[in-house]
């Protein structure tokens, strides 16, 4: 089919198009309604109709395949390798379905996941949707503080952790920072199920937590049926970063993330029944629950979960992977390519990746060079798709699936069905109609089935975000800038706001100056993210002392930076830690103390910062010159 007519359906004729999606998945009650866009810019999908997420990804192919592969769960780091069939994970997120249980967990609760890249995190996040509990899974490298704000948004009935996670074989525990959250948050879970891998001693809190294992053989053959829910009914909360502080908890639905899930894994993902998936992302990430855990499972595959690094043992270990399980379709990000080219490239030629169909790349821009050698490298298609924790699935790729493409490296592709993709003049609030200006990317709405719904318990925050009126339409911003060129392939050039990317990771900056600021002698902080040719941004900060007197020697300023990074990394976790903090006397702000946030990044990246009339104190930006080089 050609892919111009697939998407114009998809925008024009919704309910027609989406109807036809959602034969894709089993449902319990079918909808009455596909779309209800009576209340902008709130949109409900397949409303009336009742399914399961868990039944989609693991119950419905016991019929068929109950001895094809499912999970596929590799460690390099504790050297261990296990193959779960559908019919054995069907068993275990039973018997964590079970457990839940067991600890008071009912529809609607709330079930955060503190957990490494282990099986049970899977078997977590399906027995919630089997028993209709929300997950809210939070990244492994966050460190308390960040953690305690998420416990306080979510407030857990029960919070999933374990003993500890490895990287580059050095154990990192875990069940420390979760008990410093703990004691932290206001809310508190009555249940901490913990999975102790004995890879790190900890200490049990006594009536509050409970050993899985314990748990588990008590439930060997207990059966739960899934709980069939409304399609509206949220399948779980994430975590992401804006320009405030506070993280959103971006809250999903089921039927229409079931149906999304479904669809990109035939049009964009390439993936078949009885095939196998390799995404190398983690499961405290989107791209971990859409296409490690549900996608994958929902599409009939199996799906590979990898604990370890890209290296190590050495840089085909992933090749390896691809090799040994036939895997059809690899999701990974520029990042980790840039890594591995950094590597001996005889690893990519050593194993046979003739099954591979695709590489599919996102998270972050991938440059040029890098698109290049990965593609020459692998004599494989490279598929970039652009996408964000809140839409959940690609906004931008090649839907290869509809109709082969050619790709241009540098651009994510086409408007993904579904979305209806405009470029804003931020000044006038006017569509781009020429090719090859740049804009914000928006999206008309209704934002198609799998979006987020709404800011956990926030609507008025999802509404003030991400949503304006334009000529009487609602408009979701993406905060991206873009530029099409005339054949309609987006190009993105960054954020327009706060937010930078550090090897594919989205972190605030206010969030950094926030968690810099509680240093005793920290008075200001401006956090900007600086292009980075390994990571794509690093975060750096710009610190004026309160004492300077601290600072006299260069040995001084080195300690008082080693301070502020642990302060980082206790509080957020290493993952924010910026790559350098510098210390200024001035910060550079407009008259009216406004950051001049543009600017500092400008300099910090050696480019010329612009019309810089209107800064109070021109020696701000002078210091911050001297001080990168
Ligand atoms: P996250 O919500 O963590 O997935 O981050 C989403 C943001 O990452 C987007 O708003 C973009 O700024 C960036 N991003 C994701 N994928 C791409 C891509 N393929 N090309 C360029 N930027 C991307």
């Amino acid at each position: 089919m050609n892919y111009a007519d697939f998407h114009r359906r998809s925008i024009e004729e919704p309910d027609a198009f989406w109807a036809e999606q959602a034969k894709l998945v089993d449902w319990h009650k079918p909808f009455d309604t596909v779309c209800d866009y009576s209340k902008p810019p709130f949109v409900t999908w397949f409303a009336g109709g009742q399914t399961n997420l868990c039944h989609n990804a693991v119950d419905r192919h016991l019929a068929t395949r109950p001895d094809d592969k499912a999970l596929i769960w590799v460690s390099t780091e504790v050297d261990k390798e296990v193959v779960y069939s559908f019919r054995e994970l069907h068993a275990e997120v039973q018997r964590m379905a079970a457990i839940l249980r067991e600890l008071g967990v009912k529809k609607g609760d709330r079930v955060l996941v503190y957990m490494p890249m282990i099986a049970e995190a899977a078997f977590t996040m399906l027995a919630c949707a089997r028993i209709g509990a929300i997950h809210s899974v939070v990244f492994g490298g966050f460190a308390s503080v960040s953690l305690a704000s998420r416990i306080d948004n979510a407030a857990p009935t029960v919070i999933v952790s374990a003993d500890a996670g490895s990287r580059a074989g050095k154990v990192v525990p875990y069940k420390g920072l979760l008990d410093e959250a703990i004691k932290l948050a206001k809310a508190k879970p009555t249940k901490v199920l913990m999975v102790d891998r004995g890879l790190a001693k900890f200490e049990r809190s006594a009536g509050r937590d409970e050993d899985y294992a314990t748990l588990r053989s008590k439930h060997m053959n207990t059966q739960v049926p899934c709980e069939w829910v409304d399609s509206t009914h949220p399948s779980y909360t994430l975590y992401t970063s804006g320009t405030t502080g506070t993280p959103k908890g971006v809250q999903r639905d089921t039927g229409g993330y079931c149906v999304a899930l479904a669809a990109s894994m035939k049009h964009i993902y390439l993936g078949k029944p009885g095939e196998t998936y390799f995404s190398t992302s983690d499961i405290g990430w989107v791209v971990g629950h859409s296409y490690i855990v549900y996608g994958p499972l929902i599409g009939g595959m199996a799906t590979i979960m990898y604990e370890g690094l890209p290296i190590r043992p050495d840089a085909g270990v992933w090749w390896s992977l691809v090799e040994k399980y036939k895997v059809t379709s690899m999701f990974s990000a520029p990042t980790a390519v840039r890594v591995l080219k950094k590597q001996d490239p005889a690893y990519l030629k050593k194993y046979d990746l003739s099954s591979l169909r695709a590489l599919f790349l996102a998270g972050e821009p991938l440059d040029e060079p890098t698109a290049t050698w990965i593609s020459e490298s692998l004599g494989r298609p490279i598929i970039d798709n652009y996408w964000q924790t809140e839409t959940g699935w690609p906004i931008l790729s090649l839907c290869n699936g509809v109709e082969q493409l050619p790709s241009k490296f540098g651009s994510p592709g086409l408007a993904v069905y579904g979305y209806n993709v405009k470029l804003i003049d931020e000044a006038t609030g006017k569509e781009m109609t020429h090719s090859d200006e740049k804009g914000v990317v928006m999206i008309e709405g209704p934002l198609p089935p799998g979006c987020m719904q709404t800011v956990w318990q926030d609507d008025e925050r999802f509404v003030k975000t991400y949503w304006t009126v334009l000529d009487g339409k609602h408009m979701y911003s993406t905060f991206d800038w873009g530029v099409r060129d005339k054949d309609g392939y987006y190009f993105i050039l960054g954020r327009t706001d706060d937010v930078i990317n550090v090897a594919g990771h989205r972190l605030g900056t206010r969030e950094i100056e926030e968690s810099i600021s509680s240093h005793a002698n920290v008075a200001e902080v401006a956090v900007v993210g600086v292009a980075d040719q390994l990571k794509g941004q690093v975060a750096m900060a710009f610190v004026i002392a309160k004492d300077a007197s601290a600072l006299g020697d260069q040995a001084a300023r080195l300690k008082l930076e080693g301070e502020i990074m642990k302060v980082v990394d206790s509080q957020l976790g290493a993952v924010a830690r910026p790559s350098r903090v510098l210390f200024v006397t001035a910060l550079p702000k407009t008259r009216s103390g406004k950051l001049l946030r543009r600017a500092l990044q400008a300099v910090a990246e050696h480019r010329d910062p612009g019309d810089m009339s209107t800064i109070e104190d021109p020696t701000a930006l002078q210091q911050v010159k001297a001080l990168v080089g």
